[in-house]
């Protein structure tokens, strides 16, 4: 029999040690551009318990990862809890739905009602499509909601937003009073890029925070999407015209560098 070891450090013992119990509360909570709330970043501890979770068939690792979430939402808000689902092909090739394990724990701890309510309309799989794929999204239905009920909608990864958005539009158009939804992680890219797919960016590199720890600081203030542009300028402006890059320069600036003179 394999030797049980800690999903964080790999110590032996516990699917996850005290020490890191502990450095999983500590984790700072996070909200992305598009206004999803995360229990952490998608990063060293959180990264590899989700990758435990969803890869690697450590399903008790939900129950910590729930436990953070909970700390993160205000269940008097609530009525039900359901989640996003994945596909129905890797749900059956992993044996379980790491989205539902995650919203099964955190209505236990609850002590809420928890049932599926989302279905995908073609079984798409979120992981190892393009980013641009990935805008669009995969699109649900939802079961019709009698006694319109406040949604909490689960997901183990925030990348785009796009998944738990259209789960909150299907909710909503069943009949939902209100769409609550959070994920156990958020990668450092959803802090500051939009969900939706948007006209190209002049000078994307330099609108993105330097590091991962100024992505969760600045937040949704480091986005582009502010920029003040209009459609017709932004058409005329190409990256190699050093004269219209001057030209826009200062709508810019306020948006990117306070100090710039
Ligand atoms: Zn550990």
């Amino acid at each position: 029999m394999l030797m049980k070891r800690c999903a964080g450090c790999g110590e032996p013992g516990a699917e996850l040690c005290r020490r890191c119990r502990f450095a999983l509360v500590a984790a700072p909570p996070v909200t992305t551009s598009s206004g999803i709330v995360a229990a952490t970043q998608f990063v060293g501890l959180s990264k590899d318990l989700v990758i435990g979770l969803k890869f690697r068939n450590q399903r008790r690792l939900a129950h910590h990862l729930a436990e953070q979430l909970s700390r993160r939402l205000d269940p008097t808000q609530i009525d039900i809890i359901t989640w996003a689902p994945t596909s129905r092909r890797r749900a059956h090739r992993r044996g379980y739905d790491q989205a539902e394990l995650l919203a099964r724990a955190l209505a236990a701890r609850w002590r809420k009602p928890c049932r599926r309510m989302l279905f995908r309309r073609h079984g798409q799989a979120q992981t190892g499509r393009t980013r641009a794929d990935r805008l669009h999204g995969p699109s649900f239905d939802s079961r019709p909601l009698r006694n319109p009920p406040r949604v909490l909608v689960i997901d183990d990864v925030v990348t785009t937003g796009a998944t738990l958005l259209a789960a909150r539009d299907a909710l909503l158009a069943a009949g939902a009073r209100s769409v609550v939804l959070a994920a156990v992680a958020a990668t450092p890219d959803s802090l500051n890029r939009p969900a939706q797919v948007r006209p190209a960016q002049v000078r994307p590199a330099q609108v993105r925070p330097a590091s991962n720890s100024t992505a969760a600081m600045a937040g949704p203030l480091s986005s582009s999407t502010t920029t003040p542009y209009s459609p017709t300028a932004s058409a005329a402006v190409t990256l190699d015209n050093t004269s219209s890059r001057k030209a826009v320069r200062p709508a810019t600036a306020s948006n990117l560098v306070s100090a710039s003179s």
